[in-house]
């Protein structure tokens, strides 16, 4: 019988779930897959990007862990596609490849400003609390009063972490660097801004009422973000997302803070609608001083418009979640508009004639931007798994398809990978610093750390 040797690059829920369905998948072929990872640790944005108090969602990782239990995929640790191994080598070595390489950078927003001192991108934030090896371990939180700017989950992620008080967090699995660093923060007041209405946010309203039971934290919302059109009012009446938000909004209209009086907690978080952002203030020193928004309203057809009225907040820090961009590979085609690899259902195509490339695939977030939770990659994965099982035709033919050849390159070029069994180590040793602190778990950090814990050095 054929044998299809397959590299997924990406160990993230995208590459994953496309291993797991082609091995249970009815095929004609059998299956021998090599899963490489730029990280020493796998799953993704599961474990660096969903927020350590949703202990819920970072449980998906024990569906995946089951997945490569199995142990009919092997895992290539501490390799990064286009440095340690190439497209050449992969073209040498394997029938195909699937790209599931995600979304790492923050997309950008183009206003004056925005590059000052104290102005962060989302996702480097979130690298930093969720523990990525190849951020910083100090963040500068100095601020008192912060913006956030966007109205998706990862702004509401960011914001609950801004707020939340530190303790509130041990319970958690986030290292020690960042307990030290949230505990110090003098943050009293975080502003969060969407430049649409209550009734267009992006929020899904489990994340939304959290922010509300949050202790010590009064949500500050102003009424007369609540003056509702025609369309927030069919939008609130038909869909069941958004009445539901309403209601949460609604609620915290009764409570104490409303147009910010009559709070007593010690933090704030305001939530501003209708405010584009125009600017951050930036003082002599180059730090940020101030953000100023135009306020906006409905322009009959679901968009909104500028009013020309400028309002300035007196703050020192900045932070965009105004979305993820993908990252181009080398020798890979890239839409540089999109942020992804360009593609017709998984199958890559070309960037410049639109035809397909034969041997390779895209999967998650690489495919089809950064939009969508965990459980849309399994959809996405299935479409694309589909298509390289019917695509036997345009298969490469590798020179060597041998197992034995990929240690072997890896050992050639002094790559340090990391494979499952280490992945077991570092998983448990993890737990074990977490035990005496009754934690679930403490992760490691840096990254040569955890490295020579999964090689057992
Ligand atoms: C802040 C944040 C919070 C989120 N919270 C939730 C949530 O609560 N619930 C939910 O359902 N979804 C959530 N999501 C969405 C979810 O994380 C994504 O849907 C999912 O992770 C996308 O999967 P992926 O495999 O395509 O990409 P990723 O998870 O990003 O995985 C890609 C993998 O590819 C690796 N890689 C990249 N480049 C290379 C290379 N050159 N060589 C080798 N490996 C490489 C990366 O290291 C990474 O491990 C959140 C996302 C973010 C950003």
């Amino acid at each position: 019988m054929t044998t299809l040797r397959l590299a997924i690059v990406g160990a993230g829920p995208a590459g994953i779930y496309a291993a797991d369905i082609l091995l249970k998948a009815e095929r004609s072929f059998d299956v021998s897959i090599d899963l490489f990872e730029h990280l020493p640790a796998p799953y993704g944005l599961v474990r660096y990007g969903v927020a350590p108090d949703h202990p819920r969602i970072k449980g998906v990782i024990t569906a995946l862990r089951e997945v490569l239990d199995r142990g009919d995929i092997r895992i290539f640790g501490n390799v990064e596609f286009g440095r340690d191994i190439t497209l050449d080598d992969l073209k040498r070595h394997y029938n195909a490849v699937i790209f599931a390489t995600g979304a790492v950078r923050d997309a950008t927003l183009d206003i004056p400003g925005i590059d000052a001192e104290g102005s962060y991108g989302a996702a480097d934030f979130v690298s930093w609390f969720d523990g990525h090896p190849d951020v910083p371990r100090t963040w500068p939180l100095t601020a008192q009063s912060v913006a956030v700017v966007g109205n998706g989950n990862v702004a509401l992620d960011v914001t609950r972490i801004l707020a939340k008080h530190a303790d509130d967090l041990l319970p958690t699995e986030i290292p020690a660097n960042v307990y030290e660093g949230l505990k110090a923060s003098p943050v009293t007041d975080v502003h969060v801004f969407g430049r649409r209405g209550p009734a267009q946010v992006k929020f899904t309203p489990l994340e939304l009422r959290e922010l509300g039971e949050l202790r010590d934290v009064d949500m500050v919302v102003y009424d007369e973000d609540f003056d509702y059109d025609e369309a927030s009012r069919t939008a609130i009446e038909s869909n069941k997302q958004v009445k539901v938000i309403d209601r949460v909004l609604q609620e915290w209209r009764t409570r104490p803070g409303v147009n910010n009086a009559g709070g007593t907690a010690s933090r704030r978080l305001h939530l501003h609608f209708w405010a584009r952002p125009v600017e951050v203030k930036v003082d002599d020193e180059g730090h940020v001083s101030g953000f100023v928004y135009e306020r906006t309203r409905p322009d009959g057809v679901g968009g909104v418009t500028g009013t020309g009225e400028l309002r300035e907040v007196p703050v020192q820090a900045v932070y965009r979640a105004v979305g993820y961009f993908g990252s181009p590979l080398p020798e890979v085609p890239f839409d540089e508009r999109h942020g992804v690899i360009p593609n017709h259902e998984g199958q890559v195509l070309h960037a410049d004639s639109n035809e397909l490339v034969p041997g390779m695939y895209a999967t998650g977030w690489i495919k089809r931007g950064p939009v969508g939770l965990i459980g849309h990659t399994k959809s996405d994965a299935m479409e694309t798994v589909r298509h390289l099982i019917n695509g036997q035709g345009s298969w490469w033919q590798p020179e060597d398809p041998s197992e034995d050849a990929i240690p072997a390159l890896l050992a050639e070029r002094g790559v340090q990978w990391t494979d499952l069994d280490g992945w077991h180590r570092l998983d448990q040793h993890e737990i074990g610093l977490g035990e005496p602190e009754g934690r679930a778990r403490i992760k490691v950090v840096p990254r040569d750390e955890m490295v020579s814990i999964s090689r057992g050095e």
